[in-house]
């Protein structure tokens, strides 16, 4: 039986809201591996929050950090002005990223992340004198937040349907879901250049010069833990290279230890021209997005050449670096690097896998698919009712005390990178029940 490809089922979590009015799903507290509910419950947490927060809750030192900030200096303007913490955190930032991109630039969330980097890669060719490249390809299946740049970009049909065309001339390449789904994956499918060369074909359909950048995540989180087919990012790599487009990795997800190194660029060996990232650099106690790019870039945006071509990229928001989330980061940085977080996930990868692959005879499932401390669990829809027992079984597991992350019937685990073996047991266990259960 095959999922549907175009993501109606995607949207089933948000459709949720009568129930959730009635069967509200409250979090009063949260310490390490666990939430608490109001009534004293504890939640293991099986997805750190949404893919964020790598060290685990309450974390002391980056509670007394943002006090402390919030003490010292709660606010300065972006514009014109600054603040030392912001220039050490993109210091520090710039320093965790491969190749030269050792340049950033501060949001306030994923979303806006994603904004700035489009932004950026236009700007870039319009400073170059290249102003025709104004086409933004995105991939299927692909997100990239709820800001408009997101969606035009993102492979959600549901969204792209309720929001018009999106920007003018973005195109998508195809997913690598059907690669990717190969009944009971362990690790990468082959074939991932050819898949990839669908943007030989963009690129022939609209003309190279036409394409500013083409934006992905180096594992589709979100829409259902798609793992990149061997060859398929390096191959991307490849034709941006030939025909000067800008690679774009959206690490929002990926980046900060999720994939047992500090960005998925680093550990797959594939150096994309721009990174985005959030969720994991402040461990999300405080808001905060980034990208990274290339030296070259954003010397061309912001120097002399900008200037003399009479371009001025206009950008920032109110809150970019602000100072408690810039508190909170750095001290987040210092507990990755002081527990050794992103060794300690890539030690437990062999563990994980082998467990999450013990629910292959579990009712219902159709793959499993992992990369790191993530996992999906693709279950078969209820027939017609896509999207239906994915949030059944979300449902019933935070009833049992496992919070897990539905995307459709797919099943999302991302716990935090301070999970123990034991934990990792009772995160399977419960959902092997839970799976038995549901119709
Ligand atoms: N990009 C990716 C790859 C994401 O996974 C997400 C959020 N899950 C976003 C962008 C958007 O981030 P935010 O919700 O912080 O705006």
């Amino acid at each position: 039986q095959s999922p549907p490809n175009d993501l109606d089922a995607f949207w089933m979590p948000f459709t949720d809201n009568r129930y959730f009015k009635a069967n509200p799903r409250l979090l009063a507290s949260a310490r390490g591996m666990y939430y608490q509910t109001p009534e004293g419950r504890e939640i293991l947490d099986g997805t750190a929050g949404l893919w964020c927060v790598n060290a685990g809750h309450g974390r002391e030192s980056i509670v007394e950090a943002i006090r402390e900030q919030a003490g010292r200096l709660d606010f300065a303007p972006t514009f014109q002005l600054g603040h030392p913490l912001a220039f050490q955190l993109a210091a520090r930032v710039g320093g965790m990223m491969p190749g030269d991109l050792d340049r950033v630039f501060f949001a306030n969330s994923g979303s806006e992340a994603v904004d700035t980097a489009l932004k950026i890669a236009l700007a870039y060719h319009r400073v170059r004198g290249e102003g025709t490249r104004t086409r933004l390809i995105g991939r299927e299946r692909g997100y990239h937040g709820t800001g408009f740049g997101g969606i035009a970009v993102g492979g959600i049909g549901p969204n792209r349907r309720t929001f018009g065309p999106g920007l003018p001339g973005s195109d998508h390449l195809p997913h690598t879901h059907d690669l990717a789904r190969n009944a009971f994956t362990r690790g990468q499918a082959a074939h991932g250049a050819h898949l990839a060369d669908a943007l030989e074909g963009l690129v022939a359909l609209h003309g190279g010069d036409t394409i500013a950048a083409v934006i992905v995540e180096p594992m589709a989180g979100s829409t259902g833990v798609l793992v990149p087919p061997i060859g398929y990012l390096e191959r991307l790599r490849e034709i941006c290279t030939k025909h000067g487009i800008l690679l774009i990795f959206d690490e929002v997800i990926t980046a900060f230890g999720r994939i047992g190194a500090a960005t998925a660029a680093e550990r797959l060996g594939v150096t994309p021209d721009i990174i985005t990232m959030a969720k994991g650099i402040t461990n999300a106690a405080v808001p905060m997005g980034a990208v990274a790019c290339r030296r070259g870039i954003y010397d061309a945006v912001t120097g002399a050449m900008a200037q003399a071509a009479g371009i001025e990229l206009f950008h920032g928001y109110t809150y970019s670096a602000h100072p408690l989330a810039c508190a909170a980061a750095l001290a987040t940085l210092d507990l990755y690097r002081d527990e050794a977080l992103f060794e300690r996930s890539r030690g437990l990868e062999a563990y994980w896998e082998a467990a999450v692959h013990g629910l292959a005879e579990g009712r219902h499932v159709i793959d499993i698919r992992n990369m790191g401390l993530v996992a999906g669990i693709e279950m078969a829809p209820r027939e017609g009712a896509p999207g239906a027992r994915g949030m059944e079984v979300f449902r019933r597991l935070f009833d049992t005390g496992l919070l897990v992350r539905a995307t459709g019937d797919i099943i999302a685990l991302s716990p935090p990178l301070i999970v123990e073996e034991a934990q990792i047991d009772t995160m399977v266990a419960a959902l092997a029940g839970v799976l038995a259960e549901t119709v």
